[in-house]
């Protein structure tokens, strides 16, 4: 499955770190680093961190960030 973060929208907040540590990281104080493709066993963890971004800047799926490559 792919993961695209908006990091433009992203404000650091690490709920999606908290709840998929090995897709979602902080890299510094609060710049986000992420795993772009994850394999499907990630996707409930990935599926809660999506849910609880509270400025919806997480999209997952086999087509997330299919534009952006
Ligand atoms: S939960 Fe959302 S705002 Fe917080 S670090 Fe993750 S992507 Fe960024």
């Amino acid at each position: 499955m792919r993961i695209v973060v908006d990091l433009n929208r992203c404000q650091g907040y690490a709920q999606c770190a908290f709840l998929a540590p090995e897709v979602f990281f902080l890299r510094g104080d609060e710049a986000l680093g992420y795993r772009p493709r994850v394999s499907d066993d990630q996707r409930e963890r990935v599926g809660r961190a999506v849910a609880a971004c509270p400025v919806q800047a997480i999209s997952a799926g086999p087509a997330a960030g299919a534009d952006v490559d």
